[in-house]
């Protein structure tokens, strides 16, 4: 029977790779960077401890919660010579900051304190209190000089958390791609990278989930869903990190401009750029931004863009206009 030999060599192909190797479905998660890490992918052996190895070296650049990184001697004022991680993080915030006109700005971290949000305690804001915080905020007054971050006040302190996520999912892709892997999904707190297939003739789908106010970060209910073999996309929302200040809600997302969190009708940002990194960094932006300045940026940017909107009380979807990954238009 020739046909069912035939087809005895196609499957043995699928699962035996011609070097030989066998090929596995992995998926490795847990917790990291304060967020959950999901890592789907396809290969000859698990690849968890390169994996951890790696977000061990990024904690060690760029978390503001390790008193010994990178991030953390520079807003100290210690003397540290800066890595790639670093360096990489602080052009590409720079980048975003003027595509963005300072919207997104890494020197917001005094004002993410003091409204609650960053490594320090949330203290009674006052005007005086943003006013003063805002006076050391500005990403011109910091700079990459030979490995060293001059800063122009010693108390102007940096926040890498709007770009580290999406950082790190680039990272981690390529720590599996230097293991030749082709098919995997990195997802870290919602920033994604993917790459081939899931199964064999499925693209990787992608979840934009609906913004309903969800502080457990349990809500699963989805907007859209994207389908894609190559693709860097993160989403920014102001409704999963918020609280109530009397009847004020106080989101993570802080206009550097006015020192205030913004209060916007966009409710979440999905941004699909060349790297996860800019996406991140530009879904922050977005949000600081509102719907109409953020799809002025981000087709400046060259990406796409998949913004929800609050309108009375229904959900409106607005896209960049170059947006052809899922069917809404
Ligand atoms: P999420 O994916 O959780 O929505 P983001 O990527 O939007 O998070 O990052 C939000 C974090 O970025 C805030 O918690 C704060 O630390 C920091 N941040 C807030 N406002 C700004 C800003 N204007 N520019 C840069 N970083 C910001
Ligand atoms: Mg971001």
């Amino acid at each position: 029977m020739p046909g069912l030999t035939l087809l005895v060599v196609i499957l043995l192909l699928l699962v035996f790779r011609p070097g030989g190797k066998e090929l596995h479905d992995y998926h490795n998660q847990g917790k990291v960077f304060g967020t959950y890490y999901s890592i789907r992918y396809l290969a000859p052996q698990d690849l968890e401890q390169d994996i951890l190895q790696a977000f061990d070296r990024f904690d060690r650049s760029l978390s503001m919660f390790n008193p010994e990184s990178v991030i953390s001697a520079v807003n100290q004022n210690r003397d540290t010579v800066t890595d790639a991680y670093f360096e990489q993080m602080f052009r590409e915030a720079m980048h975003v900051s003027q595509l963005s006109h300072g919207a997104f700005d890494i020197t917001v971290a005094p004002l993410v304190n003091l409204w609650g949000f960053g490594f320090k305690h949330r203290e009674d804001v006052t005007d005086q209190k943003v006013d003063s915080a805002r006076s050391l905020i500005g990403y011109r007054r910091v700079q990459l000089i030979d490995h060293h971050v001059r800063k122009d006040d010693p108390r102007i302190m940096l926040d890498a958390s709007a770009v580290a996520k999406g950082q790190a999912c680039d990272v981690i892709a390529a720590v599996l791609r230097e293991h030749g892997v082709e098919h995997y999904l990195v997802d870290i707190g919602g920033e994604v990278v993917a790459h081939g297939e899931r199964s064999p003739g499925e693209p990787w789908r992608i979840g934009i989930t609906t913004p309903t106010d969800d502080l457990t970060g349990t809500n699963d209910q989805l907007q859209d869903i994207v389908a894609s073999r190559d693709i860097c996309m993160a989403t920014s929302g102001n409704y999963r990190n918020f609280y109530y200040d009397g009847s004020q809600r106080r989101s993570h997302t802080i206009d550097p401009r006015t020192g205030y969190p913004v209060q916007h009708t966009l409710l979440s940002a999905t941004v699909v750029a060349e790297t996860c990194m800019r996406a991140d960094a530009l879904a922050t932006a977005s949000m600081v931004l509102g719907a109409d300045s953020a799809l002025v940026m981000i087709n400046e940017a060259g990406a796409k863009a998949y913004f929800i909107v609050s309108e009375g009380d229904t959900l409106r979807v607005i896209t960049s206009k170059n947006w052809d990954l899922t069917s809404q238009k």
